[in-house]
């Protein structure tokens, strides 16, 4: 029987506490010769060894690849719910390399010794099933209620869940008795024995018990991997089992993959000499010889298990995924799905998600789209976007965030290279050491993809124009799959389009930009008092327009607090390490009314955008949120959007300064239209038609709106965030890059055959 599982190999280091620095010295030379898993036994009730996850958590630090296991976890010694929480949080600490090997303990005396469960060979088993459950439970952070569990060995009363862990963990068991590898059938995902405590043929006979529960149970077998602790000694001459040279260990193990379906072969010795030649010889030469034996073997996707399969959506072919994107999978039966289902502005619950890892995969996955036409087709980088379309409900999530390198490519042209995944903090701070910035957005959270496809409004903006006019090429997936690079000098006109429209015409993988010299900047935050709203409006706004383009400002307003007056968050950026230039520019704003606090400092662009926390997103619901582009301020407006700030409706009300350098860029050059706006205004509520009927009442006030800033996705939209030239050209080019209009989930631009 064969499970086709890829063949791994690991390591079992004996954890001696009066050597740690070999321990660890072993630990590391294990990852160093290509070992996929490192081990230890666990024995807490044993001095001479050390703590079993006292040392997977250090060894986790000291090296980057290989993954770590107990072998086997002692669990009668440890909750459950202890022990779910402590994998989790080094499966997180180590970006998802912690794998949970179980067993139902040995020694029971000393386990007793040690005030653990006192165990039977009758309640060991059901004791450890209930464990699994626990774990699982805790796990599983997708569920809203608290765990409570009632069983025979462990109760839990409302506990907490979470964290969820990097990757699902697998759970595997070591255990020989028939009643265990039922279990193990039943709900474990590997089986882990030693060989030498087995008697010939029990290997099989184990097998077929394990198989069996699985199959009753509904699961596949496949769902569970063989793994198998084996020792051994090299010797010139050929001896009994793994006594021989490196070809005698071949042939003894190769019956084993091939006849018993082992998948990981761990070796347990301490000699660096016998780990190496096992690695150097043994490993690839078994692989070597599986692949001649079973040419067929692997190249099915990825088992999931029953669980996971339960949770399927309709309508979604999941046994058409290709093997090659079995691991960048995520279904909604996975532990990790709760943390990548959402948004930051927008509860979501996909069918499936490939989080992929470069441009091929991204190829792939959108063929999986294609063939799945009638399904919502989401794009994600940072999570961040407004409108909240990068997450659907049912439909397919193409996740961009583990692209997300950041390159110096020629340091003279300040020309860098950076994936659509990477954040605007992390640009931020990349490009600091060169003294460079790229004029991004003003939250360090927001996802490069997104921003720099729409536009990129941020605090350098009057001076250095927005994201988008410092891009001078992409590679993109189009929506057939082929990969382009667009330019000025290679498919100008996508290059063009991708600059203010590029959600509809593929999937950016990764942007050049020519980026500037920002040295120290001068960066205030001022509370004003805003009491006469529109007063305050109308001076900020003509103080904005008389500044100097080094000057970008942002206010947000909202309405005032029970008994407070109402304020204004003032935020500034002067584009000057300059005291005296710094404070020229600020007057004229702390001005304009009474302040109520400043804070005002020379510090570095990198700092300013050093304002998000990572983590996942949890966004609920829909969000509601309207843009308008505006050349002045003028006090109609100013009347209008004080009635809309004290209405009640809205509680984030922002206008950002634009203008200078955005208006330089002639507005054919991109597709971001009406750059003549000074003003970017945005409106924040909670119910979306109370928003939207007040916001149509300043409507007539714009020129214009930013996407990306947008909720409304209704098409008139459209024609108010591009003028008419460019949705005429953005229509024609539709036609001819996406003419079955795959990307049409976000704000979208129906190729002309759609629409006629
Ligand atoms: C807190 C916050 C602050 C913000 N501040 C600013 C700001 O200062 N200035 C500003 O201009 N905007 C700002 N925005 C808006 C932001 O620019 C957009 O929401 C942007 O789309 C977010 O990019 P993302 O990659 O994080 O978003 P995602 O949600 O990942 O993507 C948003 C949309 O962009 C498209 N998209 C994403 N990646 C790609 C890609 N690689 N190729 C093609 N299309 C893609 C998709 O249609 C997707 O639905 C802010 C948003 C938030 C939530």
């Amino acid at each position: 029987m064969n499970y086709g599982h890829p063949l791994k190999f690991g390591t079992f280091i004996t954890p001696l506490s009066n050597v740690p620095e070999t321990v660890i010295a072993l630990a590391r030379r294990s990852e160093e010769l290509g070992y996929d898993l490192v081990t230890f036994q666990d024995h807490p009730y044993q001095p001479a060894f050390l703590d079993t996850w006292t040392l997977l958590s250090w060894i986790a630090g000291q090296t980057e690849r290989v993954h770590l296991a107990a072998n086997v976890l002692n669990v009668p010694l440890r909750s459950p719910a202890v022990v779910a929480r402590s994998a989790a949080s080094l499966d997180l600490l180590s970006a998802g390399r912690l794998d949970l090997a179980l067993g139902a303990g040995a020694f029971w005396d000393a386990i007793e010794a040690m005030g653990g469960r006192r165990l039977t060979p009758g309640n060991a088993v059901a004791a450890l099933g209930e464990a699994i459950d626990i774990i699982r439970g805790v796990w599983d952070g997708g569920i809203s209620n608290l765990l409570s569990f009632d069983g025979d060995s462990y109760r839990l009363k409302g506990a907490q869940r979470g964290p969820i862990p990097a990757h699902d963990i697998p759970i595997w068991v070591g255990a020989y008795k028939p009643q265990m590898l039922r279990l193990i059938g039943q709900k474990a995902d590997g089986w882990l024995p030693s060989i030498g405590s087995m008697k010939p043929g029990e290997l099989q006979f184990a097998n077929k018990i394990i198989d069996e529960a699985a199959l009753e149970a509904g699961r596949d077998p496949r769902e569970i991997r063989r793994l198998v602790n084996i020792s051994g000694q090299f010797s010139t001459f050929r001896g009994g089992f793994l006594n021989g040279p490196s070809k005698q260990w071949v042939d003894d193990l190769l019956p084993l993959v091939v006849n018993d379906g082992i998948g990981t072969f761990i070796l347990m010795s301490d000699d660096p000499r016998i780990m190496e030649q096992f690695a150097l010889e043994v490993a690839p030469a078994l692989r070597e010889a599986v692949n001649r034996e079973l040419p067929e073997a692997f190249s099915v996707s990825r088992i999931r298990p029953a669980a996971v399969r339960a949770k399927r959506r309709e309508g979604i072919n999941y046994d058409s995924i290709p093997a090659s994107l079995a691991d960048a999978v995520i279904e909604p039966g996975d532990v990790g799905y709760a943390r990548v289902k959402s948004t930051y502005m927008r509860g979501g619950s996909p069918g499936i998600i490939f989080q992929v890892k470069n441009t091929a995969e991204v190829s792939e996955s959108l063929a999986f789209a294609r063939s799945h036409a009638d399904l919502p087709l989401a794009v994600r980088s940072g999570g961040h976007g407004i409108s909240g379309r990068s997450t659907n409900h049912g439909g397919i999530v193409i996740d961009l965030s583990r692209l997300n390198r950041i390159e110096v490519l020629d340091k003279s042209t300040r020309r860098v290279r950076i994936e659509p995944g990477a954040r605007w903090m992390d640009v931020a701070a990349a490009l600091a050491p060169y003294g460079w910035a790229l004029s991004s957005g003003d939250y360090g959270g927001v996802g490069v993809g997104g921003l720099a496809t729409a536009g990129g409004i941020g605090w350098l903006a009057r001076k250095h124009g927005l994201t988008i006019d410092h891009l001078r090429a992409v590679e993109m997936v189009l929506a057939d799959g082929s990969v382009v690079r667009a330019s000025d000098e290679e498919n100008a006109d996508l290059f063009w389009a991708v600059r203010g429209a590029g959600a509809n015409f593929g999937i950016v993988t990764s942007f050049e930009f020519e980026v500037d010299e920002v040295g120290s900047v001068g960066w205030a935050q001022l509370v004003l008092d805003a009491s006469n709203t529109a007063g305050f409006l109308e001076k900020w706004g003509a103080t904005i327009e008389a500044a100097p383009r080094d000057l970008t400002s942002f206010i947000i307003l909202g309405p005032p607090r029970r008994g407070q007056p109402a304020v204004a968050m003032v935020m500034a950026l002067v584009d000057s390490d300059q005291p005296d230039t710094i404070i020229n520019r600020l007057q004229p704003i702390a001005d304009i009314a009474p302040m109520y606090d400043q804070r005002v400092v020379i510090t570095f662009y990198a700092d300013i955008m050093a304002n998000a926390q990572g983590g996942d997103h949890n966004g609920q619901g829909e969000p509601v949120a309207r843009s308008g582009l505006i050349e002045h301020i003028t006090p109609e407006f100013a009347a209008a959007a004080a009635r809309l700030i004290h209405s009640g409706a809205v509680h984030f009300f922002q206008i950002r300064s634009v203008g200078g350098a955005v208006s330089d860029v002639d507005p054919d050059a991109t597709a971001y239209g009406n750059r003549s706006a000074n003003f970017s205004v945005t409106a924040f509520g909670s119910s979306r038609d109370r928003v939207n009927a007040l916001w149509d009442e300043i409507a007539v006030h714009f020129k214009g709106l930013y996407l990306s800033f947008e909720t409304d996705v209704r098409p008139e939209r459209l024609n108010d965030a591009f003028p008419p030239r460019t949705i005429e050209r953005l229509r024609e080019l539709k036609s001819r890059y996406d003419p079955n209009n795959v990307f049409r989930d976000n704000f979208n631009i129906a190729p002309q055959a759609v629409i006629s």
